[in-house]
């Protein structure tokens, strides 16, 4: 086979360190009968040792050189392949039984497919991936901090998440220009309360969010009024990033509970 030329519109960063490789394997734990979907397998890096592990793999991947490379390479009762972007897949389809997912994902689309795949939660036992380590920092940040914001809320909602690995520009073929890490997300759902309307919820962080300088009063203004904030004993002159998960959880509650939530 021909030498393939990573594509930098599709995120082509493939892994080349085989003790990352090997970290990241033995991070996803796999056991023969799982049921795992790699999103982005590439030239199958981290494919590879995963089927040396599990009876079958599921895959989606969205270049079709790459595709037609992975069929050359592994035995169709072995690896599924589903050709296609892992952004409009339905994750939920795979299986009847939840599923693991792995990738090194391609950074460009990292924080669209994190709230794609939020959405799963429940079709999910973990997922494991390497992402731009500015990301998982965001992920995992505390509230009260430079990094915490609506991808913190969103996720932190609906997933227990930790840093695993760090992993340096060199473990990659091309080297990308940052530092990357890994990730796993495990769905814990009501850790943080619930949401009885999850769009709501989405909506409400997006807004509080718009202006991070700005305080919750200035943000959510039409939304809620000074006597709302009082009934939620939430004080309306501190910033979007002073206020916890489960705090934004009941905030959302408090607005879907009302004849008309928003605005007002
Ligand atoms: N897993 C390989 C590795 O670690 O060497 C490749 C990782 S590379 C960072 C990202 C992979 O995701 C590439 O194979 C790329 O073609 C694929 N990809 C990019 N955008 C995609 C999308 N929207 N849907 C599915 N796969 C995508």
């Amino acid at each position: 086979m021909t030498k393939h030329i990573p594509r930098k519109r599709f995120g082509q960063n493939f892994l080349q360190d085989d003790s990352v490789i090997a970290n990241i394997v033995h991070a996803v734990n796999p056991q023969y009968n799982d049921i795992i979907m790699e999103i982005g397998p590439g030239l199958g890096a981290i494919t590879k040792p995963l089927l040396a592990r599990v009876n079958h793999l599921h895959v989606v991947e969205i270049d079709r050189d790459i595709i037609h490379r992975l069929r050359q390479t592994f035995p169709v009762d072995k690896l599924t392949i589903h050709a296609g972007d892992a952004l409009a897949f339905d994750f939920a389809a795979v299986a009847a039984t939840p599923i693991k997912i792995v990738g090194n994902l391609p950074y460009n689309i990292s924080t669209p497919l994190l709230f794609h795949l939020a959405s799963y939660g429940q079709s999910i036992i973990d997922m494991h991936f390497m992402l731009q380590k500015e990301v998982v920092e965001r992920m995992v940040a505390e509230p009260s901090t430079t990094d915490y914001g609506r991808l913190s809320v969103m996720l932190q909602y609906r997933f227990e998440m930790e840093h695993i690995l760090s992993v340096p520009p060199e473990a990659f073929w091309p080297p990308p220009k940052v530092d990357s890490a890994v990730v796993r997300m495990i769905p814990l759902p009501g850790r943080c309360g619930h949401a009885n309307d999850e769009q709501l919820l989405a909506d409400v962080v997006l807004k509080a969010f718009s202006q991070r300088r700005k305080t919750l009063r200035n943000n959510l203004k039409g939304w809620l009024t000074e006597d709302d904030f009082s009934a939620l004993n939430i004080d309306s002159g501190i910033r979007p990033e002073n206020l916890a998960v489960a705090d934004y959880v009941r905030l959302a509650n408090y607005l879907s509970a009302q004849a008309n939530p928003v605005p007002k």
